[in-house]
């Protein structure tokens, strides 16, 4: 196991390891059917250090994910983050999760939508606290407002908040930028890096955008499929505060050249399928 406390450190203290995964593996049978979701699966992190998982549809991102939440079990190997197993992070409420399906209550207010995982942990609400973060992701003025009156870029914001509404230590994003326009994604992932500036939490971001995965990690792996591995591990030495000038130095552009050959080929196409 590596330690590294070299180069392109978050904003946050590293104080110990932040995802531990060994030997993990997946597979799942429905039907008759074998896939191996995840095969021989290694990767690790520092404590409130932001990781960013690239590949292409289908190689196993959500599996580890999922696995990472305590919403799948693996097949054989250890998921950890932080020093302690899903159940444990569960129980601690100390994890924060968002989806790109929102999964927001239709019938509930921004505010209430917020409140929910106070109310599933059995905590008392702490009001000030969701006032902070509605002004944290810019939807002051929209606190009464249902999701269905919101844009989508708008929803999104709402299901951050709510991840981070038990101040979480840990932080679970399944693409939740995916479905939104170019525009309101880079708006949105400038205020990601300030909320994660401000409270660095060990973040796994799953992403299909390489700009973005540059852009906000401290690691990025890129994974490829049939059956899912982790392909390779690129140390995102940029330095923090990061800001938008940079994705214009070449420095950012060798990153992403080195993140799409690992992913595209060097002649820019994707690998033969298995
Ligand atoms: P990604 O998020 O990278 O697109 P997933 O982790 O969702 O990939 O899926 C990896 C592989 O595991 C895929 O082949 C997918 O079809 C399969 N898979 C995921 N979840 C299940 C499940 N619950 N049952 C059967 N197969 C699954
Ligand atoms: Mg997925």
């Amino acid at each position: 196991m590596t330690l590294d406390n070299t180069t392109g450190a978050g904003a946050g203290a590293h104080m110990g390891t932040g995802i531990g995964i060994d030997d993990l593996t997946k597979t799942f049978r429905s039907r008759g059917r074998t896939t191996v979701a995840l095969e021989d699966t290694h990767l690790h992190t520092e404590q409130g250090s932001f990781l960013a998982l690239l590949g292409p549809s289908g190689c196993g991102k959500s599996t580890i994910l999922r696995i990472l939440a305590g919403l799948e079990t693996p097949s054989s190997g250890t998921a950890l983050v932080d020093g302690k197993t899903p159940r444990e992070l569960r129980r601690g409420g100390e994890l924060g999760i968002a989806f790109q399906d929102h999964a927001l209550l239709p019938w509930r207010t921004v505010r209430k939508n917020i409140r929910l995982p106070f109310e599933v942990a059995g905590l008392s609400v702490d009001k000030d606290y969701i006032a902070e973060l509605i002004e944290l992701v810019g939807l002051t003025g929209f606190e009464d407002a249902r999701p269905a009156q919101l844009s989508g870029g708008m929803r999104q914001r709402v299901s951050i908040a709510r991840a981070l509404a038990l101040k979480p230590s840990v932080l679970l994003l399944d693409e939740p930028f995916g479905a939104l326009d170019d525009m309101t994604r880079q708006n949105l992932n400038l205020e990601l890096l300030r909320i994660w500036t401000e409270k660095p939490a060990t973040t796994l971001l799953v992403t299909h955008g390489i700009s973005e995965a540059i852009f906000l990690a401290d690691k990025v792996a890129v994974m490829s499929p049939r059956p899912g591995r982790i392909k390779a591990v690129i140390d995102v030495t940029l330095p923090r505060p990061r800001t938008p000038e940079m994705m214009r130095t070449p420095e950012f552009h060798a990153l992403v050249d080195q993140a799409s050959e690992l992913l595209f080929g060097a002649d820019g196409r994707a690998e033969a399928e298995a």
